[in-house]
């Protein structure tokens, strides 16, 4: 690792772990934040579950799995770039979706919508609780006991009536104050993963076309290029040629702004950093291109009548298997009935609890199990 900017997150200035530890031998604080992530039962579901593809529409499709390893993989390298904590910056990339529902955001729309009445269910906060309480692999503590600024990168935002109840976490949410450089790197690496990998998987997928993508600037002069520097070249290689250049543009861009707001605010500290506005950004210019592109792909993927049907079928499966849940948890798997005496809210938290935690395919498998007649499906 290239030496730490003084305003980086370091082992020197962190607020450690709610549960004290001795310190890690041969590696860093962070470095064992990633580990324990990348070990726990959280972190292996997300193979299965969905970005905007069903897991079973296609082998080819990214999974929340493969795009947490992107994402992650862009931050670390805006992170080295910008002199910051490579290892913090990762461990928040391949921990920031593991709160996630099965069938991405329809699944998340749909849990929120049977939460109203206890308080509702954001991913965000999920994920959270998956570090913080769900995950049980230590004997001494509950969940992975990971340090304050991987904690702190996770929750990206939150609501003020949710912030006050979330203690240290929270503070920064009342206060106005901004989370790390390595968290706000980790915000946009997300975007320039899915925003990209979108545009591979909707051109995969058939949904759209790269005549319909020509007619978005970001994409449109990457494009051009490519067919000029490669006159005969076809196919998915003219897709993936200009994919790489975008990242590339972005990436760049990203670094290029970051590095210049910096510079601008005589940062020296950590604290100078949580004072300062966001830093990391994108130039003006990229900041529309990709306002664009994600109007594209709103109008055209993402509602896109293949992609409606399926939200639809997830809206479904999650709205029946909380009500069934709720009306009868006896039906819940022994683990999670062992709470018979909380209340309704209670109970509510526990049944979402079990559906975000659900892989699409398990999802889909339960309700079969639950709702189906036929003989084998028991
Ligand atoms: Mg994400």
């Amino acid at each position: 690792m290239t030496e730490l900017a003084s305003y980086a997150v370091s082992e020197a200035n962190s607020r450690g772990r709610k549960s004290p530890e001795s310190a890690p031998q041969g590696r860093s604080e962070f470095q064992r934040d990633r580990d324990r992530i990348i070990h726990s039962g959280a972190f292996r579901r997300l193979e299965y579950k969905t970005q905007v593809f069903v897991n079973h529409e296609g082998d080819l499709f990214r999974t929340r799995l493969t795009h947490s390893i992107e994402v992650a993989q862009i931050a670390r390298s805006i992170a080295r770039r910008l002199h910051l904590n490579e290892d913090l910056a990762e461990a928040i990339s391949l921990a920031h979706d593991l709160g996630h529902t099965p069938f991405g955001h329809a699944g998340q729309d749909a849990l929120n919508d049977c939460m109203k009445a206890y308080g509702g269910f954001e991913h965000n906060l999920q994920s959270v609780r998956v570090v913080d309480v769900l995950e049980e692999r230590y004997a001494t503590f509950d969940g992975l006991n990971l340090c304050f600024e991987t904690r702190e990168g996770i929750l990206k935002h939150c609501r003020m009536e949710q912030a006050a109840q979330l203690g240290e976490l929270g503070e920064r949410f009342l206060n106005n104050r901004r989370p790390s450089l390595e968290a706000q790197i980790a915000n946009l690496a997300d975007e320039i993963a899915y925003n990209n990998h979108d545009v591979d998987d909707g051109l995969r997928s058939g949904l759209i076309t790269l005549e319909q993508l020509a007619a978005v600037p970001l994409v449109a002069e990457h494009l051009q290029a490519v067919r000029v520097a490669y006159p005969d070249l076809t196919g998915r290689r003219v897709v993936h040629e200009t994919v790489r250049r975008m990242i590339n543009t972005l990436v760049t861009d990203l670094i290029r702004q970051s590095a210049a707001n910096i510079a601008a605010q005589n940062l020296e500290t950590l604290e100078d950093v949580r004072s300062a506005p966001a830093l990391i950004a994108f130039s003006s210019a990229l900041v529309m291109q990709q306002r664009e592109l994600k109007k594209f792909l709103h109008m055209h993927l993402y509602r896109h009548y293949r992609v409606m049907r399926m939200s639809a079928k997830a809206h479904r499966i999650i709205s029946e298997l909380f009500a069934v849940f709720m009306e009868d948890s006896r039906l819940l798997p022994t683990q999670f009935q062992s709470h018979e005496t909380r209340d309704e809210s209670g109970r509510a938290r526990v049944v979402a609890d079990y559906i975000a935690g659900m892989t699409d395919r398990y999802a889909i498998r339960e309700h079969k199990r639950i709702f189906a007649v036929e003989e084998d499906s028991i």
